[in-house]
């Protein structure tokens, strides 16, 4: 790779398969935006891109289509109104993300996630790492999420505001996918940044470029790696407890209800998310959330309609909710990614024509390549392509594998290197 390459990426920015043109990924913490940001991002991507914003399951927004010489541009664009992408892509701290959105403790989980964000974003000092580094916050244990991050947080109590979180380290997908472990349990907020700071030291340190710290707890064992954690400067230290208001742009959840909006394969078109916004500023509090299933979800002011909310944003939108599956997560894969082996949106129309009524309430995740940027582990049904076969003429077409979710923890491989065909006979019979 490039050095202009890697900056790029440090800039949140990967080069599109499609030569001359760039990605431009926007981190939210928490998959958190105001409506006004919103309309910044639905701008820049009319301006500038092809108009369509793509949602990711880490609760980011991605604008494709952007010509190199624009990039200054839409960076400049984008902090104007206080949204930030370094650290979106390559060897950084990633954007921070949590799919208990709906959960009592979300203002909490916001707010550090906020805090996480401004400390770690932008400093040199936990950028140019080995390889990315996911930190991901959750209310509960029960979607898994904890297990996929190189640091998963799960709220453990709440206490007159005073949050406590079990730590869970050394997670992560990909080709060779490692269940995170549990580091230490109920530590205080004020500990959470010298502990991470602890664990990105050791990582940098310790680990060859272009390993996770996941890497770590294979070669030198959890004993070991927790060891050499501990041992770090950082890792008994307390940033002093903050006393400010709360960070949280989400209303605290007392009375009001959520709404969720479901957006095919996360592909929105810039005119869509306007009028998201209007009714966000019309109908909730004025943000967006970018659910960790690539929808958009609003917290609605006590009183308004949900079922009235919801058919205005269909009427202006068109977006299709009829035969939606409940919960399927696409990447870009073919249609834009460098690395996407198969046209995954395509994939994800062939599930929602044929798979039966029952399982479309299953969660579905289809992945373009081994990254699994879609999390395919962690749904009750996920597809990955793996490879491409070459035939005797030389063309190619993708082999696909199929994991289950049956139980807590990540899924397991049920079928593997099915060709298009052998994937449509099994998605019909999908239970
Ligand atoms: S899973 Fe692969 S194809 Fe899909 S977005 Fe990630 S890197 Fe690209």
């Amino acid at each position: 790779m490039s050095t202009a390459g890697s900056e790029y990426r440090l800039d949140g920015i990967y080069k599109q398969r499609q030569p001359g043109f760039y990605m431009q990924r926007v981190k939210l913490p928490a998959g958190v935006i105001s409506a006004n940001q919103a309309r910044t991002v639905a701008a820049v991507s009319s301006h500038f891109g092809h108009g369509a914003v793509h949602l990711t399951s880490r609760g980011s927004m991605e604008i494709h289509w952007l010509k190199e010489e624009v990039l200054p541009q839409v960076k400049c664009e984008l902090a104007k109104s206080g949204l930030s992408s370094r650290g979106a892509c390559g060897g950084a701290v990633r954007g921070i993300t949590c799919s208990s959105q709906s959960s009592l403790g979300f203002p909490a989980i916001e707010s550090l996630a906020r805090r996480l964000h401004r400390h770690f974003t932008g400093n040199p000092r936990f950028e140019r790492l080995p390889k990315k580094f996911k930190i991901g916050i959750e209310a509960d244990v029960v979607g898994g999420r904890h297990l996929i991050q190189d640091v998963g947080l799960v709220l453990a109590s709440l206490d007159d505001g005073r949050a406590s979180y079990d730590i869970w380290i050394a997670g992560g997908l990909g080709r060779e996918p490692r269940a995170g472990f549990l580091l230490a349990e109920r530590v205080p907020e004020e500990r959470i940044i010298p502990i991470i700071e602890a664990i990105i030291a050791v990582y940098a340190t310790n680990a060859p470029p272009p390993k996770r710290l996941k890497f770590l707890a294979s070669e030198f064992g959890e004993v070991k790696l927790r060891h050499l954690i501990e041992a770090e400067a950082t890792f008994c230290e307390s940033v002093p407890e903050f006393t400010g208001l709360p960070d949280c742009l989400v209303t605290p959840s007392q009375g009001h209800q959520r709404l969720e909006i479901p957006v095919f394969a996360g592909k929105l078109a810039s005119d869509q998310l306007l009028h998201i916004a209007d009714a966000s500023d019309r109908f909730a509090d004025g943000t967006l959330m970018v659910t960790a299933d690539q929808d958009i979800a609003l917290q609605l002011s006590p009183g308004v309609d949900a079922a009235e909310v919801l058919e205005t944003v269909r009427n202006k939108t068109a977006l299709a909710f009829a035969d939606a599956i409940k919960t399927l997560r696409v990447c870009p894969g073919s249609h834009e990614c460098q690395m996407g082996l198969s046209a995954t949106r395509e994939i994800a129309a062939l599930v929602t024509d044929i798979v039966t009524e029952h399982a479309k309430g299953l969660q579905w995740a289809v992945s373009g390549c081994s990254n699994s940027c879609t999390q395919p582990q962690l749904a009750e049904v996920g597809i990955i392509t793996t490879r491409l076969k070459t035939d005797a003429e030389g063309l190619k077409s993708p082999r696909f594998d199929v994991y289950r979710r049956l139980q807590p923890g990540l899924g397991q491989r049920e079928h593997e290197g099915l060709t298009l065909e052998e994937l449509t006979t099994l998605l019909g019979k999908i239970t």
